[in-house]
C-alpha cells in the first residue's frame, strides 16, 4: 500500500470538496515523487465537534486495533464497475495509508484554503487510517471536457400505459425533463438531446456538442451537462481564451471557437467505445421502465399470502376499491426490499453477465425476479447519472495526434444508487410526462438501435 506520509504536505494543493470528501492534487515544487504524479488525494471529512473539550474516546483507547476497511468507493469500483467498463476508461483508484500526525499537520496547513462555510461544519477526519488516491483527470497541462450525457435511449414500450405510450416513445426522457425544468424557470440544456450524442453519427454528435456549447455559453457555464477545465481551472465563457494553445492569437477565432471545440471533441466521442458501452448498459438494465417496475412491485406485494389475508375484504367480489400498496422500493411486512450491499451487487452482476439473463421474459416479468429488476434499475440509474471526462490538447495546437488513446475518455461519478430513491423517481416520471403531454409541438428524438 502506498504511504502518502512520505510526501511533503506542501506538495498537495486544495482542489475542491463535496459533502463527504475533500480533494487535493499533487503539485510538488521540486523533488516530485513519480508514484504520486498525476494523482489526487481524496480524504473523508468529519463533523467539527461543537464543544472544544470533547475528546473522542477512540483517542484514549489503545486497544482498538481493528484494521479500517478500504473506502467503499474503491470496493464498488474494483468489484463491480470494472466488470462493466474496461479499466482503461475508469480513473485509477488506490488505497493509501495515512497516519494521525501527518494528517494533523496536513489539516493545519491546508485548512485556510477551504471555504469558511465549510470550515465551520466539518474538517478532515483525523481518525482515518486510509485515504483514496485517484487519477487526476482535470489538473494537468491539458483541456478536460466533462459531459454529463444522461439518458441514452427511448424506453421499452411494453409496459407503458395507453396515456404515456405515445409521449414516451417519441420524446426522450432528458428532453421532456428539460422542458419541465425550463417551464419552471431553470437554466437547462434545451438544445441538447442525448440520443444525438449517443447516435454514433458524426452529424448528430456534432449537433449534440453544439447544443451543449450553446447552453454552456448561455448559462455562463452553470448548466451541469458541460464543464470545461484548463490546467485544472474551470473555464467560464468569458475566459474561453484559456482553451487556446499558447502562442496562438485568440483573435484568430473571433466567432469560430465553438467550431474548433466541436471539431476537437467530436473525434474522441466517435472513436471511443465509452458512449456505446454506457448506452447498452442503460438500456439492458432498465428493462421495464419505471412504470413496468412499479407494476411488478405491486403485483409481487399483492401475491404475498399475508397481504391477501390482511386485505381480504378488498379481494371479495363486492369490493370496488383496490387494496392499499406500499410505495416502490419501500420495505413492508409483505415485501422486503433491503438496500443492496457489495455482495448483493456482485451476485446481481453474476446473473446479469451470464447467459441466463437473456432468458428473462421481460414482456411478462415474474414476481420471483423482482429483486433482479430492482437492482438492474438502480444500476441503470448510476449510468444515467454518470459523467465522462475527455482529455483534449489545447485548441489550435496542430501537433496533436489524430489517434485517440483509450484513457483519453474516462467515466466518473459511478456511485451506487439507493432503493429509497425509487418512489421519488416514479413520482417524478409521472410529473415529467404529465407536463410534456400539454406541449403542443412535442420534440421527436431518434433512438438508434
Ligand atoms: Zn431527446
Amino acid at each position: 500500500m502506498l504511504a502518502i506520509t512520505e510526501t511533503d504536505i506542501q506538495d498537495w494543493k486544495y482542489v475542491s470538496e463535496g459533502g463527504a470528501t475533500i480533494v487535493f492534487s499533487y503539485t510538488p515544487k521540486s523533488n516530485s515523487n513519480p508514484r504520486f504524479e498525476g494523482t489526487v488525494l481524496r480524504l473523508r471529512k468529519a463533523i467539527v465537534p461543537r464543544l472544544p473539550h470533547v475528546v473522542r474516546p477512540k483517542d484514549d483507547n489503545p486497544t482498538i486495533l481493528v484494521d479500517e476497511p478500504d473506502d467503499p468507493m474503491i470496493e464498488y469500483q474494483t468489484k463491480c464497475m470494472t466488470r462493466l467498463i474496461p479499466p482503461s476508461h475508469l480513473p485509477r483508484l488506490e488505497t493509501v495509508r495515512l497516519d494521525r500526525s501527518w494528517l494533523q499537520q496536513f489539516n493545519t496547513y491546508h485548512e485556510h484554503k477551504r471555504p469558511e462555510a465549510r470550515r465551520e461544519k466539518d474538517s478532515i477526519d483525523l481518525s482515518r487510517t486510509k485515504g483514496v488516491l485517484a487519477t487526476d483527470l482535470v489538473g494537468g497541462d491539458w483541456l478536460a471536457v466533462e459531459i454529463k450525457p444522461k439518458w441514452a435511449f427511448l424506453p421499452n414500450p411494453s409496459h407503458l400505459s395507453p396515456q404515456t405510450h405515445p409521449i414516451k416513445t417519441q420524446t426522450c426522457r432528458f428532453c421532456m425533463h428539460s422542458h419541465m425544468r425550463s417551464e419552471s424557470g431553470k437554466m437547462v440544456a434545451l438544445g441538447y438531446c442525448p440520443l444525438d450524442l449517443f447516435s454514433g453519427d458524426e452529424e448528430r454528435v456534432s449537433k449534440a456538442v453544439d447544443g451543449l456549447w450553446k447552453s454552456w455559453a448561455d448559462s455562463n457555464g452553470t448548466v451541469n451537462n458541460l464543464k470545461i477545465f484548463s490546467r485544472g481551472k474551470v473555464v467560464r465563457p468569458a475566459e474561453a481564451h484559456l482553451m487556446i494553445a499558447g502562442g496562438v492569437d485568440p483573435l484568430q477565432y473571433p466567432e469560430g471557437l465553438r467550431d474548433i471545440f466541436r471539431a476537437a471533441l467530436v473525434r474522441p466521442l466517435l472513436q471511443t467505445p465509452v458512449l456505446h458501452i454506457l448506452s447498452k448498459l442503460q438500456r439492458t438494465l432498465d428493462l421495464l421502465d419505471i412504470e413496468g417496475l412499479a407494476k411488478l412491485w405491486r403485483r409481487t406485494e399483492a401475491s404475498a399470502p399475508l397481504y391477501r389475508t390482511t386485505f381480504a375484504s378488498f379481494f371479495e367480489e363486492s369490493s370496488t376499491e383496490d387494496p392499499p400498496s406500499t410505495p416502490l422500493g419501500v420495505s413492508s411486512l409483505f415485501l422486503s426490499s433491503p438496500e443492496p450491499n457489495i455482495a448483493d451487487w456482485t451476485d446481481f452482476l453474476d446473473t446479469y453477465l451470464s447467459p441466463a439473463s437473456a432468458n428473462l421474459n421481460n414482456s411478462a416479468p415474474a414476481p420471483e425476479n423482482l429483486r433482479y429488476y430492482l437492482l438492474a434499475y438502480l444500476l441503470s440509474a448510476t449510468f444515467k447519472d454518470c459523467s465522462i471526462i475527455i482529455r483534449l490538447g489545447f485548441l489550435g495546437d496542430d501537433t496533436q495526434s489524430d489517434i485517440v488513446k483509450p484513457d483519453s475518455v474516462r467515466v466518473i461519478d459511478l456511485d451506487p444508487k439507493s432503493m429509497d430513491k425509487l418512489r421519488g423517481w416514479e413520482k417524478l416520471d409521472t410529473e415529467i410526462v404529465t407536463a410534456y403531454a400539454k406541449k403542443l409541438d412535442p420534440k421527436v428524438c431518434i433512438d438508434t438501435i
